[in-house]
C-alpha cells in the first residue's frame, strides 16, 4: 500500500503517526473549522472557491489563520502531489490549538493547519442509478444566530444527530428543516427540487452551507437555459416536485426518489438530475488548479 504523507502546519507526517494534542480545542469543543476538496484527474475542484469559505469561517470565528490563501493553495497542491494521487478526497482543517480546560480561545496561541489527502469512497453507483429514500427528522438545523451555518465549523454535531436519526431510520440522508419549518439541507448536502423545469434551492439564510456543489449547479442549469430560483419551500413543496436532488462534494449530484414515503415524480431519477449530473462531471476536471504539468499528466495517462 502506497504512504500517506499529511501536511501539518508546513511538515509532512506519515498518516500513522499525524497526530494533534489533546489539549487542542478543535477536539476539546469543535473550535475551528474545515474544507472537503475534491481532485479529479489532477484537477483541485474549485480550490479557490473552497478557500474563500474557509478564510471566510475563519473571519466568523475570529480565528487567524497563520498564513496567507496563496501559501495554503500552495501546501494544498503540494500535498497532493507528495501523495502522488490524481483523484482524491482532501480535508483541510484550521483548528484553534492547544489551549487550557477553559473555552477561552485567546487562551490557544498555535492554530494548527492540517491537510489529508486520500482516496475518495464514493458513493455506490446503484444509489446514482437508483436514487435515495431520505426522511425528514426531528432536529432542526442550526439556528443562524446561535451558530450560522454557512461557517463550516468542526462543530458538527448538529449535523451528527441528523445522521443518527437518518440511520435510525434506515436511509442514507435526511432533510432538515429550520425552525421555522423551511427546508434547510441535508446531513451534508444541499437540496434542489425541480417543478415545471425550474429549479428551486433554498437561500442560504434559511439555514443551509452556502455549497460549493450547489454553486456549480446554479450556474451549469442556468448555462443550459433553466430558471433557478433560491427562495424558500416548505416539506410539500418536495413531496410535489418533479425532481430532487442533492448537491455536495462528496456526493456530487444525487437523485432523491422518496421522501417520507411520498414517491417523488416516478420514483426514478429525473431527467434534469441526470443531465446536470452528467454536465457536472464534465466541469470537474477542467475548473480547478492543476496539480501536475500536462507533460506529467501525459506521462501518466
Ligand atoms: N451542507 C453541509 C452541512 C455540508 O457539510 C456540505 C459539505 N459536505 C454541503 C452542504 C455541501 O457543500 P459542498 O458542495 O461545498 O461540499
Amino acid at each position: 500500500m502506497e504512504e500517506r504523507w499529511v501536511y501539518m502546519n508546513g511538515d509532512y507526517v506519515r498518516k500513522e503517526e499525524a497526530v494533534v494534542s489533546i489539549f487542542d480545542h478543535g477536539f476539546l469543543y469543535g473550535d475551528g473549522i474545515f474544507e472537503g476538496i475534491r481532485v479529479y484527474e489532477g484537477n483541485v475542484f474549485k480550490l479557490r472557491e473552497h478557500l474563500k469559505r474557509l478564510y471566510e469561517s475563519a473571519q466568523s470565528i475570529l480565528l487567524k489563520i497563520p498564513y496567507t490563501m496563496e501559501e495554503i493553495e500552495q501546501a494544498v497542491v503540494e500535498a497532493v502531489r507528495k501523495n502522488n494521487l490524481r483523484n482524491a478526497y482532501i480535508r483541510l482543517v484550521v483548528s484553534r490549538g492547544k489551549g487550557e480546560l477553559c473555552l477561552d480561545p485567546d487562551k490557544c496561541s498555535n492554530p494548527q493547519v492540517i491537510i489529508i489527502v486520500d482516496q475518495v469512497k464514493m458513493w455506490p453507483k446503484e444509489m446514482y442509478e437508483n436514487g435515495l429514500k431520505i426522511v425528514t427528522v426531528p432536529t432542526r438545523r442550526n439556528v443562524p444566530d446561535a451558530l450560522n451555518p454557512k461557517i463550516k465549523s468542526l462543530n458538527y454535531l448538529n449535523n451528527i444527530l441528523v445522521k443518527i436519526e437518518a440511520n435510525q431510520a434506515g436511509v442514507g440522508e435526511a432533510l432538515t428543516l429550520n425552525t421555522d419549518g423551511y427546508v434547510a439541507e441535508g446531513s451534508g448536502d444541499n437540496i434542489f427540487i425541480v417543478k415545471r423545469g425550474v429549479l428551486y434551492t433554498p437561500p442560504s439564510y434559511v439555514g443551509a452551507l452556502e455549497g460549493i456543489t450547489r454553486q456549480v449547479i446554479i450556474e451549469l442549469a442556468r448555462e443550459l437555459g433553466y430558471t433557478v430560483k433560491e427562495e424558500p419551500f416548505t416539506r410539500h413543496d418536495v413531496f410535489v416536485a418533479d425532481e430532487v436532488f442533492l448537491t455536495g462534494t462528496a456526493a456530487e449530484v444525487i437523485s432523491v426518489v422518496n421522501v417520507d414515503s411520498r414517491v417523488i415524480g416516478d420514483g426514478k431519477p429525473g431527467p434534469i438530475t441526470l443531465q446536470l449530473l452528467e454536465e457536472f462531471r464534465k466541469r470537474v476536471t477542467v475548473d480547478g488548479v492543476q496539480v501536475y504539468t500536462a507533460a506529467e499528466a501525459d506521462v501518466e495517462k
